[in-house]
């Protein structure tokens, strides 16, 4: 079988130009920020600074993980003594842990939204119920590469004086109404995790801010609460993006776009399949409907989502085609084990709850045959 993401035809594809650049890495003796990760990062502030963004500049700061980022992002944000466990924080119910996971672990108490049923984001009026005086912020995910709604999300937040983090661990790329992913939070944030549409060989994160002083705030904290010098003049951690992993990301930077419009074009193909065959020729109680994109937004597709009426049906199909999958995600984040001590209604955010049994994700890199995988999905109809 086919891997799901495949790295290694990617590597393949761009493999001279990671060569001659890992090379120049490792006898360069720089192993630790220097002139790969400063490029890397001017090179990332310019690809967000595209589009419609009325000449506005950002500026990255690049660091270990996706939730290292998270993490700084609401150490930047948080009251002066940090969190309290009043505190409370909006995230959407379904998503990955580690939006919610890095506002427990600094001590504030995550509240989870329900999403919409089609686009499968964080749904504004779920969101606007769930404020009351303690709300301090929102972390808004682009999930599977798509933009949360940020005009309904920014409406809230203005009125209840509400910061937002922009999670793009999954869209770095991603456009909506013409504006870049990653421009729309108070302070965004990306992940490199290797599978990711923009990933590395590690570990790997980013912050993005128009804010110069929470870009400096954010640069302390990920470098031990010091601009350098062994002083240290607030709390902060050790995160870091090192040299082989931005000269990577450069390479990958490079082909970004290309494998963005193959990503959007392979969901095209897997669209226009699950409507106009599968949905035709298979009996009711079968049918796959493609998570919809809304009209603003321009996906990078980090999943081709489809919601399956009968889940279980439809995998056995997929394992018999020999096609991988993934479940993203199994379980709505109110049921988690870790939040047990919440005492969470566990009936609460039904949409999200129902989502969880039908989502299944299908290949969709930019080095998947995605005209092959619809090949066998249509004998599997069988
Ligand atoms: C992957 C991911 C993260 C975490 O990124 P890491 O680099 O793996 O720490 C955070 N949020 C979302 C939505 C993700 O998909």
């Amino acid at each position: 079988m086919k891997p799901f993401v495949n790295l290694a035809e990617q590597r393949n594809a761009y493999r001279q130009e990671f060569e001659e650049i890992e090379k120049d890495i490792l006898d360069s003796g720089c192993y630790i920020g220097g002139p790969q990760v400063k490029n890397l990062e001017k090179e990332l502030s310019c690809y967000i600074g595209k589009g419609k963004n009325n000449g506005k500049s950002y500026e990255t700061i690049t660091c270990g993980s996706g939730t290292d980022a998270l993490t700084i992002a609401l150490m930047a944000l948080a009251p002066e003594k940090g969190f309290r466990h009043q505190d409370e924080i909006i995230v959407p119910d379904f998503t990955f842990i580690a939006p919610a996971e890095s506002i427990s672990a600094l001590g504030a108490m995550p509240k989870f939204a329900d999403i919409n049923p089609k686009t499968l984001q964080i749904a504004p009026e779920s969101v606007a119920k769930l404020v009351n005086s303690n709300t301090r912020g929102i972390i808004a995910v682009n999930l599977f590469g798509q933009c949360a709604p940020y005009g309904e999300l920014r409406e809230i937040a203005d009125k209840f004086g509400l910061w937002i983090i922009e999670d793009s661990a999954q869209a770095f790329g991603a456009y909506q109404s013409g504006k870049p992913a990653c421009t729309f939070g108070d302070i965004a944030i990306t992940s490199f995790y290797p599978t990711k549409p923009l990933g590395c060989y590690g570990d790997g994160g980013a912050l993005f801010t128009q804010d110069r002083a929470l870009a400096e705030k954010i640069r302390m904290i990920a470098n031990h609460g010091s601009r350098g010098h062994y002083e240290h003049e607030i709390i902060g951690m050790n995160s870091r993006l090192d040299a082989l992993q931005a000269g990577i990301l450069r390479v990958k930077l490079r082909h970004l776009d290309e494998e963005l419009a193959a990503r959007r074009q392979n969901a095209v193909k897997y669209n226009s399949f699950f409507i106009s065959v599968w949905n035709q020729m298979l009996c009711p109680g079968n049918r796959v409907t493609p998570q919809s994109t809304a009209e603003e937004n321009l996906s990078t597709y980090a999943q081709y989502t489809v919601l399956a009426e009968n889940r279980g049906n439809f995998i056995k199909r997929l394992q018999q085609a020999e096609i991988p999958y993934c479940i993203h995600y199994p379980t709505p984040l109110h049921s988690q084990p870790c939040f047990k001590a919440q005492n969470l209604d566990p009936q609460m955010n039904a949409i999200a709850d129902e989502i969880c049994h039908k989502v299944v994700s299908l290949p969709v890199c930019a080095f998947t045959d995605v005209d092959e995988i619809i090949g066998r999905l249509t004998k599997a109809m069988g």
